[in-house]
């Protein structure tokens, strides 16, 4: 081949990479799951999925490689209130024994001043984030109750993360958006960024443009990527969580719904640049919740 040849090719190549975001080499530093479903008995090891059990073990397994943190989450049941505790406890004790454990705790709205009562209790322990899945927990977001729950997060400098995909309630991503708005003080995640209804969220874009808007809403990419990351709907997905800001995402697999590393290479082949890899799996989840480094790299 002749030398003008090669060097044709060669800025092909270059081209390529640089216009198609064919990126061949990934973000390879530290990776923090914050979604994962703790079974706290042997009787709801296999709630979530018959094939593949969710017990301290298999959390814990799933710390390895990159991945040196998860969220472990509990979800709490109406009017059982000393269940609640006790399942709030567990999880806090966990983080305590193994450092690379997040508690995420949860309240039932309807439980009205006594779920208030449980997230001071669980602030004081050090708590940061409480789980709410209006579908399982079967409440509406647009009740009175959630919205006084989001104002006692405001207050306690709390992060709520909310399942964001309910099939019976096509309002619901609406009533999240306006619960955030009208709750600028507390913080939110949206896990799997509203799924099938993830377009909801660009009315974020216009919501940016008012001078009162604080940017409080988080997502993370648990099961919208493996489902939708690498489907016809991409480019679209892509667009939107590019415009929202690539800084409000964040990495979470559902598991055991989800394997970690298998979502992991699933938000991979979203064709994120590597920068962008870094915000999502792990910067921008130790900015939410200011974990130290530190806080893992002693893990047991
Ligand atoms: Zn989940």
């Amino acid at each position: 081949m002749k030398k003008i040849q090669i060097i044709v090719l060669l800025l092909g190549l270059v081209c390529f990479s640089a216009k198609g975001q064919h990126f061949t080499s990934h973000y390879s530093g530290y990776i923090i799951d914050i979604h994962e479903h703790i079974a706290l008995s042997d009787a709801e090891n296999h709630n979530f999925s018959a094939k593949q059990g969710n017990a301290l073990k298999d959390v814990l397994a799933n710390i390895k490689g990159h991945i040196v943190m998860a969220g472990i989450i509990t979800m709490a049941q109406k009017g059982q209130l000393e269940q609640t505790r006790l399942r709030n406890d567990s999880v806090i004790r966990l983080s305590k024994i193994y450092n690379c454990l997040i508690p995420i705790c949860s309240v039932h709205p309807m439980d009205g001043p006594d779920a208030l009562a449980e997230m001071e209790r669980v602030s004081k322990l050090g708590v940061k984030i409480i789980k709410l899945h209006p579908n399982y927990q079967r409440f509406d977001v647009g009740s009175p109750e959630v919205a006084e729950v989001a104002k006692k997060a405001g207050e306690l400098k709390m992060v709520l993360l909310f399942d964001s995909y309910n099939p019976t309630d096509v309002d619901e991503d609406g009533k999240l958006l306006m619960l955030a708005v009208t709750h600028p003080d507390a913080r939110f995640i949206f896990a799997h960024m509203g799924m099938v209804n993830f377009p909801q969220f660009i009315s974020i874009l216009g919501l940016k443009k008012y001078p009162w808007y604080k940017p409080n809403m988080w997502f993370d990419l648990s099961a919208i990527a493996p489902i939708l990351g690498n489907s016809p709907f991409r480019e679209q997905l892509m667009w939107t969580i590019r415009q929202i800001g690539t800084d409000h995402f964040l990495f979470g697999s559902d598991f055991p719904l989800f394997d970690p590393v298998s979502t992991v290479k699933s938000v991979y082949a979203m064709k994120f640049t590597p920068k962008e890899e870094k915000e999502i799996f792990y910067t921008n989840i130790c900015q939410l919740l200011q974990i130290d480094p530190k806080s893992f790299l002693s893990k047991k």
